[in-house]
């Protein structure tokens, strides 16, 4: 029973508001600790493939880039970075504003819009603190006395071995924790700021549902992960999308506006 009162007073200190939708999540990490985790499951996802970092594509990442983050309304240091991998469709964005882009990708995005649609949608998945509050959910699973025990301990002063164990105790080990799937909510969450991005950022929304119908047309095989693992139907997806847009462009207008 002792630890049950820590444990009540973090659950409710680590209440946070998503950003542009409203809702309530639980995250219990510190933003310190998930961006340096972000930083170094960067460093290791990036250096699997040789970096792209001139030419027409690599001007294109960094324009888009550049202008989902202003969009995003978020001060990261924020990094897209363009991998050489013809064959891995996909892409992801990690904890404190780190994007990574597979060429692979590119020729499904076919144009300018639809690849800032794919980036606004990891971009807000890290925004929303989605990796975070699955750490968190995944702590809640393993238990609660030992959750609050560890954060009394506080991350910092863990050793790495320890740290480690713990991680792995939670099914959230490494660099993989932050590229385990996200739940149907988080990928409907995303999809939703993506595109108030997408339209902040003054791209044609409409690129976005176009961009999942070609994915839809696309095997199992070379759908990537991050985008099919617990997701609904991607034509579904497009539905939802395209149904979103004439109010989503009358939000955003009214709100260019009023700044
Ligand atoms: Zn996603």
């Amino acid at each position: 029973m002792k630890a049950l009162t820590p444990f009540l007073l973090l659950a409710l200190g680590a209440c946070s508001i998503v950003p542009e939708t409203g809702r309530r999540q639980t995250v219990w990490f510190p933003e310190s600790y998930m961006n340096s985790m972000g930083a170094s499951a960067y460093a290791e996802a990036t250096g699997e493939y040789p970096e792209i970092t001139s030419g027409a594509q690599y001007e294109m990442v960094q324009r888009l880039g550049q202008k989902i983050a202003k969009a995003a309304r978020v001060n990261y240091d924020w990094e897209f970075k363009l991998l050489d991998a013809p064959q891995t469709v996909n892409a992801f964005a990690l904890p404190g504003g780190k994007v990574a882009i597979y060429s692979g990708i590119l020729r499904v995005a076919q144009n300018e819009d639809a690849l800032a649609a794919i980036v606004g949608h990891e971009v807000a998945h890290a925004v929303a603190q989605h990796g975070n509050e699955r750490m968190t959910q995944k702590m809640l699973a393993t238990g609660v006395t030992t959750a609050a025990d560890v954060l009394l301990a506080s991350w910092g002063n863990m050793d790495e071995s320890a740290r480690a164990g713990w991680m792995e105790a939670i099914g959230a080990g490494a660099s993989i924790g932050f590229i385990l799937p996200y739940s149907r909510e988080h990928e409907s969450e995303a999809d939703e700021i993506g595109l108030r991005y997408l339209i902040r950022a003054g791209y044609d929304p409409h690129e976005a549902p176009k961009f999942w119908e070609r994915m839809a047309e696309l095997s199992g095989d070379n759908r990537p992960a991050e985008i099919t693992s617990t997701h609904p139907d991607p034509l579904k997806r497009a539905e939802r999308l395209r149904s979103l847009i004439p109010r989503f462009l009358e939000e955003e207008k009214g709100g260019a506006a009023r700044r």
